[in-house]
């Protein structure tokens, strides 16, 4: 189990499944080879894979346990998923709930669910199957996510031109905790409660938040897939190919950077390999690393 404190805060890293091999040029299509090969060194082994020419994708949740909540940061894949052309997704069994209770809290426990964005590797655990139908699997937690997030996917969920995959994923991870009452439509800055707030941050998805964590001087941002790579550090101007709207992505991301060198933030992306995390530091010569063990 990773975990570093911030604050009065433990935050804990709840992996999911294992790490996926996604050929790197096709993820980032406007990718020089060259710049891969001149950061080889220090991307290999944890966030690339020369032989196959693959960056690696990890896939975990970060738990919070603040003074007075238990806050899960997005949801990874969820077992049993049908994601019909979405191979990464599709049919998982994993024991990530055996993993989060290694980590002392129980479903019952977790009090918010936030989600950063509703892509499927984002909102799997959002549910569970109980008798062949999907029911939320914190049967005590808001879950917080987007109005404009919530709205595109649920439109999509209807569109029979839609690949099947991006419309089961509103219909079995995010419409069942919708129907029973427990979602929060976040519009604009939201304060959870005294230490964290959710912000816009579009451009992977239209409705994409970050959520910022303040507790006794020390601070992370969880950011989801503003970055999908530690290379999106140095080149923040890289975007994937799974970003919708690119230039706002290059926005949301710079700013990010920003804030995180500014504050000493730890940044804590969705799939970053080890160590996980990291700090910023800004100079004349742009952002750069600090890779920062849980
Ligand atoms: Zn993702």
């Amino acid at each position: 189990m990773d975990r570093c404190i911030i604050g009065n805060v433990t935050v804990t890293r709840i992996p999911e499944r294992e790490p996926q091999r996604e050929p790197m040029f096709k993820f980032f299509p406007d990718l020089p080879e060259e710049l891969v090969k001149a950061n080889e060194h220090w991307l290999a082994p944890d966030h690339y894979h020369p032989p196959s020419r693959s960056m690696l994708l990890h896939f975990h949740s970060w738990l919070l346990q603040t003074p007075h909540h238990n806050i899960l940061v997005d949801t990874c894949n969820g077992n049993h998923k049908p994601r019909p052309g979405l191979e990464m997704s599709d049919n998982l069994n994993t024991p990530f709930m055996e993993r989060l209770m290694d980590a002392g809290v129980a479903p019952e426990d977790v009090d918010f669910v936030m989600c950063t964005h509703l892509h499927p590797d984002h909102v799997g655990w959002n549910t569970r199957l109980e008798n062949g139908r999907w029911v939320p699997t914190f049967p005590n937690a808001k879950y917080l996510m987007s109005r404009i997030e919530h709205d595109i996917w649920a439109a999509r969920s209807k569109d029979a031109s839609r690949p099947q995959w991006s419309r089961n994923v509103y219909l079995d991870s995010v419409l069942p905790v919708v129907d029973n009452g427990m979602a929060v439509m976040v519009q604009g800055i939201h304060a959870v409660d005294d230490c964290f707030t959710i912000k816009p941050a579009p451009g992977h998805t239209a409705g994409t938040c970050r959520a910022d964590l303040q507790s006794g001087g020390s601070g992370a941002v969880f950011c989801g897939d503003m970055l999908h790579t530690p290379l999106q550090v140095p080149y923040w101007q890289q975007t994937s190919r799974t970003c919708e709207d690119k230039p706002q992505a290059v926005k949301s991301r710079r700013e990010l950077l920003e804030d995180c060198a500014g504050s000493r933030a730890i940044l804590m992306p969705m799939h970053f390999g080890p160590p996980y995390v990291a700090r910023i530091n800004s100079s004349t010569a742009g952002f750069s690393l600090d890779f920062t063990g849980l």
